[in-house]
């Protein structure tokens, strides 16, 4: 940023005034050649993002400098500079290359008042671009009125009475490890703070135990009270929520329950999945949906599972969550949960040893919240006992966490098992082919992911170049069914199976 910071004084409104007239008017003249080139910069990414994306970061970033060699942006804030960097680098040096004919090296600085200056559009005229809401209510982008303001500070008692206990200061987007198995999430919930009640309503994360759900919700939480400004944030679990009904209920205020719940900014509703089986909070759910919906407030929910196989969950709701974004938080791949192990020894004050690190991501691959309290179980085990972390000390000290875990072997194990008895390779596996010589072992492999580890099918499916869970049910079924007629199958299978489960492995 260093770099980017000098340059964006130099173009600051208050150093051209104290500059010569004549050089005021060369620096105008510049300063419209820029805006030109972003104009067609902004032309070009147009046809390569999609219309919500392009609203909610595109069109709030103004130019700073454009030249020969560099494009240098302003955005609000840091939200949306790491966005843009992340995810949207390579689009912006495309798109200039494609727009200016040659290519542009692109930095991003964070410069609010610069982006204010920039006039952004008219709140009317995005709304005006987004697509019709499903309930004719106000579109999905409608902002929500009076719109809030930015702040800079930070504001985190600012939760609304109400709320579980607070947030915790450590669930921040700057904790959270981001992987393959959870990055898209990760963009998500920075959209969503970055532009409540716009870019993506409802939000809905979706995931097993422990890949961070909770933390990302209030990470989203803790954003938003960074940057805006009296914002109302009701931050519950589903459990909170279906109490205090039934409390309103029991105590006939179910009038002072409603004004509570739908007179804030943003609504965020923990572990939703609760809602299963319980029909009536399930009605007044979806009356609270629809009156923060309609009125352009932002919802956010977690759950751990798919909308739809939230179980007697009413379809009207269903179809609801579905409305805005619904995205799957998956199992970490190993290079996630080794950077998670860096990270979180580093945060403890001792950044465990490669090897040792190497042998808990190896072992312990379902879930963070486990990979966690396996890191804090060992430093506490090496500080008691003043020996170095050695995989030796790790082993004993979490003996009964990998005692556990062998009687679960790991997509990696059954993998090996299946390339080795087939003699097939893990690409083949995952491609495309469909030739019974590749396409067997793969539902072998698919019928022993789903019959002895805790994978739901679409993490299976991912494993096998994200196929989707109707074909790893079809594969599940199928095995299943020739288990039972044939014998040759059978014996392969249950083979297959005391080979993963020998304790040897
Ligand atoms: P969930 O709500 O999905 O059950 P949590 O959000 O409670 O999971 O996460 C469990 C633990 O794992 C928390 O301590 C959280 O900080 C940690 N965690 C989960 N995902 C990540 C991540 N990507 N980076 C860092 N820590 C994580
Ligand atoms: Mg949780």
């Amino acid at each position: 940023m260093g770099e980017t910071a000098q340059r964006s004084d130099a173009g600051k409104p208050g150093t051209v005034e104290s500059v010569a007239p004549s050089q005021v008017a060369e620096g105008a003249a510049l300063e419209s050649e820029d805006d030109k080139a972003w104009q067609k910069i902004l032309a070009a990414l147009r046809e390569t993002v999609q219309a919500e994306q392009y609203e909610t970061w595109f069109r709030r970033s103004a130019v700073v400098r454009c030249d020969d060699k560099d494009l240098v942006l302003a955005v609000q804030n840091s939200f949306s500079r790491d966005w843009m960097r992340n995810y949207y680098l390579s689009a912006l040096e495309s798109a200039a290359r494609s727009a200016l004919g040659s290519p542009r090296r692109v930095l991003i600085e964070v410069d609010p008042e610069r982006v204010l200056a920039a006039a952004p559009p008219p709140a009317a005229e995005v709304a005006a671009t987004a697509p019709p809401s499903p309930n004719g209510g106000p579109g999905r982008a409608a902002p929500a009125a009076p719109g809030p303001r930015r702040i800079g500070a930070l504001g985190t008692d600012r939760l609304v009475q109400g709320s579980d206990i607070g947030l915790n200061p450590k669930y921040t987007f700057d904790n959270f490890v981001v992987g393959p198995c959870n990055r898209f999430a990760h963009a998500a919930a920075m959209g969503t703070a970055e532009s409540p009640g716009k870019a993506y309503n409802p939000l809905f994360l979706h995931g097993n135990v422990g890949l961070g759900k909770t933390h990302l919700l209030q990470s989203t939480c803790h954003a938003m009270l960074e940057t805006w400004e009296d914002l109302r944030i009701l931050f519950l679990s589903c459990e909170t929520f279906v109490n205090h009904f039934i409390g309103a209920l029991e105590n006939g205020d179910i009038q002072k329950f409603r004004n509570k719940y739908r007179n804030v900014d943003v609504l965020v509703v923990d572990d939703i999945h609760l809602l299963a089986n319980k029909e009536r909070t399930q009605e007044e759910f979806f009356h609270t949906f629809n009156t923060l919906y309609n009125a352009g407030k932002q919802i956010i929910l977690s759950s751990d599972s798919p909308p739809k196989e939230i179980p007697t969950l009413q379809e009207r709701l269903v179809s609801r969550f579905k409305w805005g974004l619904v995205t799957e938080m998956v199992t970490p791949c190993y290079e996630t949960r080794m950077a998670i192990l860096k990270r979180k020894s580093r945060a403890r004050g001792q950044e465990l040893p490669d090897d040792v690190a190497r042998l808990l991501a190896e072992r312990i691959d379902t879930n963070i919240r486990e990979l966690e309290g396996a890191t804090t179980k060992l430093l506490g085990y090496a500080s008691l006992s003043g020996e170095p972390i050695t995989p030796e000390l790790a082993r004993e000290a979490l003996d009964d966490v990998f005692t556990v875990r062998r009687g679960e072997p790991t997509m990696e194990e059954i993998l090996s098992v299946i390339t080795a008895h087939y003699n097939v390779k893990v690409t083949d596996l995952q491609s495309r082919k469909r030739t019974n010589a590749v396409a067997y072992p793969r539902q072998i492999a698919m019928y022993l992911a789903r019959s002895i580890t805790r994978h739901s099918l679409e993490e299976i499916g991912g494993y096998f170049g994200g196929r989707d869970h109707s074909t790893v049910l079809y594969a599940v079924d199928k095995i299943k069914r020739l288990c039972a007629e044939d014998e040759r199958c059978r014996e392969v299978v249950g083979g297959l199976l005391d080979d993963l489960r020998a304790p040897s492995r």
